[in-house]
């Protein structure tokens, strides 16, 4: 008997339920990013808010467990699996897929296929183009499970390369003086880096600790981020760093320089208030996270017929989905959980 778009719907919202510790697929017995410490967990990429330690398995990319083996040290799970992108596993009675989400190096969705009906789950994506990892990978599906950061009309990210060229300018017009810029120190900063690595700057780039640490698993992943200097005793000189680009995770080594022209990459850095209290003399608007058009055009392109988001304005994404597209659109926190015991 043909399969009816009602039982299908069904089907497919069966493959996940939210549970306390996150969103568990019965069919496969595991979780994806979890938030407490379960036996088998998909991880879709390594930021702390998705990546934690203590979990029996880990299944993810080879990046993203370098990232948490940077992080944690090298027990940070039971066990744990390399799965590439594209790459399909049968685990129980599902068909997992991990697809490129183009948030950072390593970054997947995570897709699953159970009695023909088929979910993603987003992870954090973003779509337009970034040269430290291979961008999203459109996949129709049934659910679509999206992380909706920027969810407000409001929301809309410059180009890349305007942003990076605002702090070459200013290198140029404040040539005498260190240039820092405050970014994340796994993601943000090696796409930074990479970004004016495109727009032609190839001067050694100064970085702290943390930065240096990641971006060798970018290097080792074959992402080439040019001549980096580790920061280090030579903060001791304050004037060393003149005319230099200088990148460390927010709340660094400004005291240690002489009056630097300050910068933070971030997608927040879109809100004026934002930009004025933590964006320093140059903010930049750099977001790896897909913006409103962005979010409303992937829901388009997976063409879903469920919606849940997570993750920032549900309520305003899922009203503005559900009016022009007719999905069924619902913040991931009004799913009802699953029943006490359901899981494991
Ligand atoms: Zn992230
Ligand atoms: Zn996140």
């Amino acid at each position: 008997m043909p399969e009816t778009p009602a039982q299908k719907k069904t089907g497919a919202q069966t493959i996940l339920i939210p549970t306390a510790s996150g969103l568990y697929c019965p069919a496969g017995d595991f979780y994806i990013d979890p938030t407490r410490k379960v036996a088998r967990a998909i991880i879709t990429h390594g930021h702390s808010d998705h990546a934690r330690k203590g979990h029996g398995a880990v299944l993810a990319t080879r990046a993203t467990l370098a990232f948490m083996a940077l992080r944690y040290g090298k027990n940070f799970a039971g066990t744990s699996q390399i799965v590439k992108e594209g790459e399909t596993l049968t685990l129980g009675d599902a068909k997992v897929t991990l697809l490129a989400a183009g948030h950072m190096l390593g970054s997947v969705q995570v897709h699953i296929e159970h009695q023909g009906a088929t979910a993603i789950i987003s992870g954090d994506f973003k779509r337009s183009a970034d040269p430290t990892c291979p961008s999203f990978d459109v996949r129709p599906c049934d659910l679509f499970v999206a992380e909706a950061t920027f969810a407000l009309p409001i929301y809309r990210h410059p180009p890349p390369e305007g942003e990076i060229e605002k702090l070459l300018l200013s290198l140029h017009l404040f040539a005498d003086r260190p240039h820092l810029v405050h970014a994340y120190s796994i993601g943000k900063a090696q796409r930074v880096i990479a970004l004016l690595r495109q727009a032609g700057y190839d001067e050694p780039i100064h970085v702290h600790k943390a930065i240096a640490e990641a971006s060798l698993i970018y290097e080792n992943e074959g992402v080439s981020l040019g001549s980096l200097e580790t920061l280090g005793a030579d903060l001791s000189d304050p004037q060393a760093f003149d005319g230099k680009i200088i990148l460390s995770p927010p709340g660094g080594v400004a005291e240690a320089l002489h009056a630097p022209v300050t910068s933070f990459a971030s997608g927040w850095m879109r809100l004026k208030s934002a930009a004025k209290s933590r964006g320093g003399d140059l903010p930049l608007i750099l977001s790896d996270h897909a913006d409103w058009d962005e979010l409303v055009t992937t829901v388009k392109d997976v063409g879903a017929e469920t919606l849940w988001i997570t993750h920032g304005r549900e309520d305003v994404l899922a009203a503005h989905i559900k009016e022009t597209l007719g999905v069924d659109a619902k913040a991931l926190s009004a799913v009802p959980f699953a029943p006490e015991g359901l899981q494991p």
